[in-house]
């Protein structure tokens, strides 16, 4: 029966593909990516030729019932992102949902993703871990869910692109307070993958001097409220305050 199977690809070191997910991409009838292009790319890399359909999150829905009808029909799809795991803050979960429903087989060729591969590295609690994603890009909401956060006992994980990174991890001092301790890794798998710990206040003074330690792509990781956070939290508040009229 046809199967949609769910492709893991590299966060960045071409290796990370397993041989499962060359065998799977070889032989469905269909590749699903959210950028052909990229995708294309890749496949030719390793002298693969398959349909690719663009999958992304303005045509998911009504794609995902068309793809839906193909299964029905026989054929077998697999489901790529641009790096890593499909579905994790990339598109899928539609598609995903609607084969299920279905009653159509889903089954996962695992492999990397960022948000594990840092936490495997970082040296935080992992038992209990949250996967927070991106956060969102206004200031505004940004401060709101980290201040739902400040609290959180359990490590969090969080994705972040380049231009937001010193604002965000500001914004993380103020909700966290500057001795909360974290992790942040960056180019995972690739040339320049660098991992620094230390406070939060630490990592910002680092990324903020260094404009090398702002290029990439950045996992994030903060260790989770301790007991005792309520009183470090505003101590941090009363910290960043002092900190916030020295900045321009
Ligand atoms: N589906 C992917 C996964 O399984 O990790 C995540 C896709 S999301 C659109 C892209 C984000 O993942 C980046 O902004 C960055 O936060 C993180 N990321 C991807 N590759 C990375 C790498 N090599 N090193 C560090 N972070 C990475």
């Amino acid at each position: 029966a046809a199967t949609l199977f769910i492709v893991a690809t590299p966060i960045g070191n071409l290796g990370d593909l397993s041989p499962r997910a060359l065998e799977t991409l070889r032989e469905v009838a269909l590749v699903c990516a959210e950028d052909t292009r990229h995708t294309r790319q890749l496949l030719a890399h390793f002298g693969i030729e398959r349909p690719l359909l663009a999958l992304h999150q303005h045509n998911e829905d009504d794609q995902a019932a068309l793809l839906v009808e193909r299964m029905r029909g026989g054929d077998s799809i697999a489901l790529v992102s641009d790096a890593g795991t499909p579905l994790v803050s990339d598109p899928g979960f539609r598609l995903v949902r609607a084969a299920r429903a279905a009653g159509i087989k889903v089954s996962p060729v695992p492999g990397a993703c960022a948000a594990i591969a840092a936490l495997s590295v970082a040296g935080l609690p992992s038992d209990r871990f949250v996967f927070e994603g991106f956060m969102p890009a206004k200031a505004s909401g940004r401060r709101e869910r980290l201040a739902k956060l400040a609290l959180e006992p359990r490590t969090l994980i969080f994705y972040e692109s380049a231009h937001r990174i010193v604002e965000s991890l500001q914004d993380m001092v103020s909700a966290f307070g500057e001795q909360r301790p974290a992790v942040l890794a960056r180019e995972l798998t690739k040339l320049f993958e660098t991992v620094l710990d230390g406070t939060l206040g630490e990592l910002l003074r680092q990324v903020s001097d260094d404009g090398n330690q702002r290029k990439g792509e950045f996992v994030l990781m903060v260790e989770g409220a301790g007991d005792d956070a309520d009183g470090k939290i505003i101590e941090g508040r009363r910290l960043y305050a002092k900190l916030a009229e020295h900045l321009p």
